[in-house]
């Protein structure tokens, strides 16, 4: 017997084409016989977690011939009482990844539509394709406008035909760096109509100063068909434990449940997490030092000559004005791992995590390097 599976596979799972994660460091340590490689392109903390988070991890080990809690209602207290929410208004998933997922799952299928921007994360195609749903690409802002190459909220707000049930933004957005406004979103949130849910991805908003952006409470209060996602891989430094968040009404929060897996979030996740929250002071630390690395990109780039896109995360895009790809494999070769924006439709840049001063220091140098022999 011979079988064709890809004759039987559903339409959407067959124009998938799978995400491209940032290059491992041990894989480039393994190819080039480096012990020293460094990683700046999957916009992690370089602090990683908290200590408080690493010592619930070591304490949660003794649980793990058990199954998490589902509910997972240790972690879901401490977030409502960080962001003065119920309960019920939270949708914990193995990272935000899945949060979007869950609502592709929920909310599209075959004849509907998702929409979000050019250059916008993208893991939204894929959500969105995998459900055989289709996706509206709106067109990003100038690269002459006041935020070059961000979303055109007021594009994306006409696009919300009646097929669209869901819009997305990220606020700010990976992989341009690029934000909205308060005023602007809140401007937006209200043209979306009650046919489509509005998720607001804020995977790096820790990295925002406090009271630049509304807070979930006050968003939510007013914008029933919202749902906020956030994460524990970025600010928090937990990349590799996967677990994130949504924040909604309890309706949402309920439809969610109902796809998700019984035990999304592993159970050294939920105590690491639940652990990190009350160590504030590690996210205003890691913003110190986001905020002095990106003004080192920015010096940098301006030295060598180089444009780049305004950023409120822990990462810079920079127009290399050639192949980014030739770039990016000229740094692997000095042991600096960056990240290629070609699938975002942004062939001449490369998208910098902002690492330690050492680690800045090394990649800007290795950068100018390439600069001057290419
Ligand atoms: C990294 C990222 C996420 C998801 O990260 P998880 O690790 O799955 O939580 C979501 N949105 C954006 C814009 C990101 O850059």
């Amino acid at each position: 017997m011979s079988c064709d599976p890809y004759a039987l596979a559903l339409d959407g799972v067959l124009k998938l084409t799978p995400y491209q994660p940032g290059k491992p460091v041990s894989e480039l340590e393994r190819e080039l016989g480096l012990s020293s490689v460094i990683k700046l392109a999957s916009n992690e903390n370089p602090l990683g977690p908290s200590p408080l988070a690493l010592a619930a991890m070591q304490k949660s080990l003794s649980g793990l011939g058990e199954y998490p809690d589902g509910n997972g209602f240790a972690l879901k207290s401490a977030l409502a009482a960080r962001f003065q929410l119920q309960a019920t208004q939270i949708t914990l998933g193995n990272g935000s990844n899945d949060i979007l997922e869950l609502l592709a799952r929920a909310f599209l299928k075959p004849g509907l539509k998702s929409v979000f921007s050019e250059h916008a994360f993208a893991v939204y195609p894929l959500a969105t394709i995998a459900t055989g749903a289709e996706c509206k690409v709106v067109p990003a802002l100038p690269a002459d406008s006041a935020m070059p190459m961000g979303h055109d909220l007021d594009a994306m707000a006409a696009a919300l035909s009646e097929d669209v049930r869901l819009v997305f933004v990220a606020n700010p957005n990976n992989p341009t760096g690029t934000w909205a406004e308060q005023e602007p979103l809140r401007r937006f949130l209200e043209k979306v109509p009650a046919h489509c849910i509005a998720v607001l991805d804020e995977a790096y908003t820790e990295y925002v100063e406090e009271g630049r952006f509304e807070s979930p409470k006050a968003l939510l209060a007013d914008f029933p068909n919202l749902i906020i996602t956030r994460t524990f891989s970025k600010a928090w430094g937990l990349a590799g434990l996967r677990v994130g968040y949504g924040l909604s009404s309890p309706a949402i929060a309920d439809l969610l449940n109902r796809v998700r897996q019984p035990f999304n979030v592993n159970a050294v996740a939920l105590a690491a997490a639940a652990a990190a929250l009350s160590d504030n002071d590690h996210i205003l630390q890691s913003r110190v030092i986001n905020n002095s690395g990106l003004q080192q990109w920015r010096e940098a780039c301006d030295q060598l000559g180089l444009d780049y896109l305004p950023s409120l995360g822990n990462f810079l895009a920079i127009n290399v004005q050639r192949d980014g790809q030739a770039v990016f494999d000229a740094l692997l070769r000095k042991g600096v791992i960056t990240r290629t924006v070609g699938v975002y439709g942004m062939p001449q840049w490369l998208r910098v995590s902002i690492g330690t001063a050492e680690q800045n220091d090394f990649a800007i140098r290795a950068l100018h390097e390439v600069l001057s022999t290419s």
